[in-house]
């Protein structure tokens, strides 16, 4: 039986506070979509690849619900379903070898499963699909 993940039972939104996580356009696409934003308004370019935009109040991601600007206060993703796939993926990153590890940023990462080599694959794929779109 695999283990419950601590995100939802930790209330922790770390990794949406400040965030620089990257986006391909067809995922920036989508939520524009299901959100009826423009995706000028979620997104900005941090060196020519498409990021998510942080709440200038908040400094959390402008599509994490909450209303504090503490790191530890909890927040819930209002796009949960069609999120990135860098949100669906983190804390798995990966490291200057290309070895996907569980990133430091990520506050309860020893409750995460240890990243394998498929996880390393998908993530250089979607590093290759960002960099092909800048
Ligand atoms: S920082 Fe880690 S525990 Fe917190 S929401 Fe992100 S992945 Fe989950
Ligand atoms: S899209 Fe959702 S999961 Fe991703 S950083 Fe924003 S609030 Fe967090």
């Amino acid at each position: 039986m695999g283990r419950s993940l601590p995100c939802i039972p930790t209330g922790c939104s770390a990794c949406c506070r400040e965030t620089t996580m990257p986006l391909t356009k067809a995922e920036a696409a989508l939520l524009s979509r299901r959100t009826g934003m423009a995706t000028e308004t979620f997104t900005w370019k941090n060196n020519g690849v498409l990021t998510l935009l942080n709440d200038t109040t908040t400094r959390a991601c402008v599509f994490l619900l909450t209303a504090s600007a503490d790191v530890n206060a909890e927040g819930m993703c209002s796009v949960y379903e069609v999120r990135p796939r860098g949100c669906r993926t983190y804390p798995n990153v990966l490291n200057e070898h290309d070895e996907a590890i569980l990133d430091e940023g990520c506050p309860h990462r020893s409750q995460f499963p240890e990243p394998s080599e498929e996880d390393a694959i998908t993530l250089l794929n979607l590093e290759e699909q960002l960099l092909r779109e800048v």
